[in-house]
């Protein structure tokens, strides 16, 4: 009788992204072995004592997907829908993106499944300190370096470091980034992602337009999500004159064909922009918001927004994925199909790992920059990135998230062959 054995390690979504690849890169039977499974799955329970006094047991995990150009790098989310395979799927994006960015890292990502909202701020820092006591031999800055990913942020990054120093009976900043500045954070890292998003967006539009007379002819953008990144992006685009017209959040979206008066609506201290409150503008869904006829839409909010049940009622040109894994594989074809431009979230929202990467830096040299030379050096990086990808692409006739993968793959498996690993 044959027994079909299950492979468990192996990480079923990367196995059918690296699928999409097969004809541009033609991996190796080893190759796609090594790839398709992360090299290290961690799966712990954390025991915390809750308020009332009982303990309470939370399932966590962190996956460090590959370690070939460095200590593993991606944040930790707190989420009551994490789940093993969506952590792998996620550390592998994370190797991919510190790739092709060029970065000096591996990819790795972590989370507790737990609903934040219901536990108090007391509760929330045990879990964390419970985190890092259950990994620390498994992390620090030459070996993983987590990050804040969804509701975790830079005070639950200041109890990870206080809890990680004090195990190891030193000051370690380098362990985490997107720490608060005081702790060894760094300028720009907050607008990062979305900053870097708008130099990609920029990049292309020149790109596309050449030297036309009409290379500065501003945008109409659609924006779903409008929380750090896409609130930070909407400021800036806004800013160099083009115009939002559609935006949203879990409340709903709002649309205004001439444009909406974002600086009346972001302009708060505490940064977070209240679309609630603006005046004279249509309300909408977040699924009219996906569908409207705009030269730029960006989903900067969950995942699998973009699925076979919507994809071919997309009127947008171009599509910036600022969310991680907005768009299904599914969807990807039939956007394809219909010609829509699609900059894969690998390279559009990498501008945070760059400046995470940064940080690290800057903790390893006890030196710290201002935010015009991070902003510039953002710029720098993630242009160069955009570039290799666009000249690839053009080249090859292959989509921009092909040529995106092809690239950061192929740096990957060159450090893994120097390494003697494989070939
Ligand atoms: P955030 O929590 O600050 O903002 C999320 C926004 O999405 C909020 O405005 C929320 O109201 C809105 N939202 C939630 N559900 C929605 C729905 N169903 N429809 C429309 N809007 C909805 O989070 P963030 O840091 O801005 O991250 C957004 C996305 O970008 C996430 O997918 C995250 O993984 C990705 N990302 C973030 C960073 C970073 O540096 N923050 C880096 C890379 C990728």
């Amino acid at each position: 009788m044959d027994i079909i054995k299950e492979n468990k390690n192996i990480c079923i979504d990367c196995k059918s992204r690296l699928e999409l690849l097969q004809e541009a890169m033609n991996l190796s039977i080893t190759e796609n072995a090594l790839l398709s499974r992360p090299r290290r799955v961690i799966t712990f329970g954390i025991p915390v004592r809750m308020d009332n006094g009982e303990v309470s047991v939370f399932n966590a995990y962190r996956v460090q997907y590959n370690n070939a150009l460095g200590p593993t790098k991606g944040g930790i989310r707190y989420h009551p829908d994490v789940d093993l395979e969506e952590v792998k799927t996620l550390a592998f994006l994370m190797a991919l993106k510190c790739s092709l960015a060029g970065l000096p890292f591996g990819g790795a990502k972590g989370g507790v499944e737990v609903d934040p909202t219901k536990l108090s701020k007391g509760e929330l820092e045990r879990l964390t300190r419970g985190y890092v006591r259950e990994i620390h031999q498994l992390i620090g800055p030459n070996i993983d370096v987590p990050a804040p990913d969804v509701n975790t942020n830079a005070e639950v990054m200041a109890w990870f470091v206080d809890e990680y120093s004090k195990i190891k009976g030193e000051f370690l900043p380098g362990v985490v980034t997107g720490k608060p500045i005081i702790l060894g954070g760094s300028e720009g890292r907050e607008e990062a992602t979305a900053l870097g998003g708008a130099f990609v967006l920029k990049r292309y539009m020149e790109k596309i337009r050449g030297s036309k007379k009409n290379n500065k002819k501003p945008i109409t953008v659609a924006i779903q999500g409008f929380g750090n990144v896409g609130g930070n992006l909407g400021k800036i685009l806004d800013d160099w004159g083009h115009k939002i017209v559609a935006a949203s959040d879990a409340d709903g979206g709002i649309y205004k064909s001439t444009g909406l008066d974002i600086k009346s609506v972001c302009n708060t201290k505490d940064s977070r922009c209240k679309l609630h409150e603006m005046k004279n503008v249509k309300r909408i869904s977040n699924e009219e918001l996906l569908q409207l006829p705009v030269d730029v839409l960006i989903p900067a909010a969950l995942s699998k927004q973009i699925t076979v049940k919507n994809a071919d009622k997309i009127k947008a040109k171009t599509i910036i994925e600022m969310a991680n894994a907005p768009i299904s594989e599914e969807a990807d074809k039939i956007l394809a199909d219909k010609k829509i431009t699609v900059i894969p979230d690998v390279l559009a929202n990498s501008g945070g790992v760059i400046v995470s990467y940064f940080e690290w830096v800057q903790n390893s040299d006890n030196h710290y920059w201002s935010k015009d030379k991070v902003n510039e050096m953002l710029k720098e990086k993630i242009e160069k990135a955009f570039d290799n990808v666009f000249e690839l692409s053009q080249k090859t006739k292959d989509s921009i998230r092909i040529s995106a993968y092809s690239l950061a793959i192929r740096r990957i498996l060159n450090a893994e062959k120097l390494r003697g690993t494989i070939g």
